[in-house]
């Protein structure tokens, strides 16, 4: 197959040289950066763009004010994202900024074929310094269409919303999903004849690399008549990466953000290699990053979608490079146990745990519901035997302890690993 690659356009370059130059002159950290560098706007290149340094979470963390680039009365909304040493990290979001957001979700919304008929419910936080609840929010606003504010949590009233507001669209977390069509059908809600039509799903995969849905994709898709679409976001980016209507690969939104997906030596990873995604933020006056390694590793498409867009899209995150896992000399990432799990119906709710033994190796050991049949608990082993390669310890608890230790009230994903 004839890859017609996307090229950077001189738009693209001009919008790039303008935040490296904004940087520059407003971003303390940036200032001393970079500040040595040698920018003319007739030279500049990609090339010259390369040579830039990279910017780290922990960049991020350690000097988190000095990414202030607007004098504090210009903040407009302060957000924070969880950062690499448990503190959070602070991004600052002026009056244009917002209006960026809104921008990114309104344009998601739209390759999603979604207008201003469409009525949204969120079932992510919106408060708590959350950038993506805010976000949603505004670009359904910008769409003009209509949101409805039930948060996380509590399936009954998410249901009761569903059947009196009758929203077209769900925006959620996939595996909750799965816990509100658990608890329609204890419930008799008959979910198949509501309003719903779609789930933008956020913070969890729903595809496998290959971009077939993955088990808890088919898990929400084989009991609800309902189209689902993958997002990949942070709160650095301030932007997200969408599904069109076509579904393959979430498209980078070029006005937005600038992408290299680079591999381990370094180099830009080829249509249909993965490496880890490193954005700069266009148009950014808060906080803008350049270079930003986001750790998120993806397999990148850079053929023309069948939606006739040709903007790279990114398939699932396969993994971050700080969550690899060494154990007994093999190296795994979280979600290749998330989807043997994910393998067995029975299983509605699981947490991974990681620690480290005296010698520095991870010890997996993986909490489970402690009704589960021990037939399910062998059939469990067997497969991470064939699949990881090794087995996890196994330790068991009470449903609704577990679905605790999972989904936690200040928690905007679920946490289904935790590395100690
Ligand atoms: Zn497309």
């Amino acid at each position: 197959m004839e890859i017609s690659e996307f090229k950077y356009t001189e738009k693209s370059l001009k919008s790039l040289f303008d935040v490296i130059n904004y940087a520059k002159s407003n971003s303390p950290y940036y200032q001393k950066t970079i500040g040595d560098f040698l920018l003319k706007e007739d030279s500049f290149s990609l090339e010259a763009y390369k040579q830039l340094p990279f910017t780290t979470k922990d960049d991020l963390a350690s000097n988190n004010d000095k990414f202030l680039a607007v004098p504090l009365n210009k903040v407009a909304d302060f957000v924070t994202t969880s950062g690499t040493t448990g503190n959070p990290i602070s991004l600052f979001l002026t009056k244009n900024d917002l209006e960026r957001l809104a921008t990114n979700e309104r344009d998601s919304f739209k390759l999603m074929g979604k207008d201003h008929t469409d009525v949204f419910q969120l079932l992510t936080t919106i408060d708590k310094q959350f950038m993506a609840g805010i976000a949603y929010f505004l670009g359904v606003q910008k769409l003009g269409a209509g949101m409805i504010r039930i948060g996380p949590g509590v399936p009954q009233l998410q249901w009761n919303s569903i059947l009196k507001y009758k929203p077209s669209t769900l925006i959620a977390v996939p595996s909750f999903i799965v816990t509100l069509l658990d608890y329609a059908r204890e419930n008799n809600i008959d979910f198949n004849s509501t309003s719903v039509k779609s789930i933008v799903c956020i913070g969890e995969p729903i595809r496998n690399e290959d971009l077939s849905y993955n088990k808890l994709g088919a898990r929400i898709l084989e009991n609800w008549d309902v189209q689902i679409f993958s997002t990949y976001a942070s709160t650095e980016m301030g932007a997200a990466f969408s599904e069109c209507t076509a579904q393959q690969g979430c498209h980078l939104n070029d006005d937005l953000l600038f992408m290299e997906v680079l591999k381990e030596d370094g180099t830009e990873a080829r249509h249909e290699e993965s490496g880890e995604i490193v954005v700069t933020t266009l148009g950014v006056e808060g906080s803008p990053l350049i270079r930003y390694r986001t750790g998120d590793i993806a397999k990148v498409y850079r053929n023309t979608c069948s939606c006739g867009r040709n903007t790279p899209r990114l398939g699932p995150i396969i993994g971050r490079k700080n969550q690899m896992i060494k154990y007994r000399g093999t190296t795994l990432f979280p979600k290749a146990i998330f989807d043997v799990l994910e393998e067995f119906k029975v299983i509605s709710c699981y947490k991974v745990i990681i620690d480290k033994d005296e010698l520095n190796n991870d010890i997996i050991t993986v909490l489970l519901e402690d009704k589960l049949k021990p037939s399910t608990i062998n059939e469990v082993k067997e497969l991470c035997k064939s699949k990881l390669r090794v087995i996890p310890k196994f330790e068991f608890m009470e449903i609704n302890k577990l679905r605790g230790l999972v989904h936690k009230k200040h928690m905007r994903k679920p946490e289904k690993i935790k590395f100690n």
